[in-house]
């Protein structure tokens, strides 16, 4: 597992959640080798996941319908609809999609 930023490949340590590699010249972390995030993505992504999970969870539509939908919406494939891998512009839309879910 390489830094994004950096090209050097970031050492792991094994915790209780599994293996965090971690960036030893910047925050970069990636868990379970999972695409590396800086803290401001990381916390992009947690924002992202609850709003989203708001939608299935207040009964609006179900899991796999609400991913659909959030695919359509950001013009991609399902398989790649994972926000573990979306960046910190791509939860800013899943945001967005929630928002209009929600209150449209
Ligand atoms: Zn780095």
């Amino acid at each position: 597992m390489d830094c994004p930023i950096h090209k050097t490949n970031m050492p792991f340590t094994d915790t209780r959640f599994g293996k965090r590699f971690a960036c030893s010249q910047c925050d970069m972390v990636s868990w379970n080798g999972n695409s590396p995030a800086s803290q401001k993505t990381r916390e992009a992504r947690i924002g992202a996941h609850r709003a989203f999970d708001a939608i299935w969870k207040a009964g609006c539509m179900g899991r796999t319908a609400a991913y659909s939908a959030l695919a359509t919406y950001m013009g991609k494939s399902k398989k790649r609809t994972h926000i573990a891998q979306f960046s910190n512009d791509e939860c800013q839309r899943v945001i967005e999609f929630t928002k209009e879910l929600l209150n449209g």
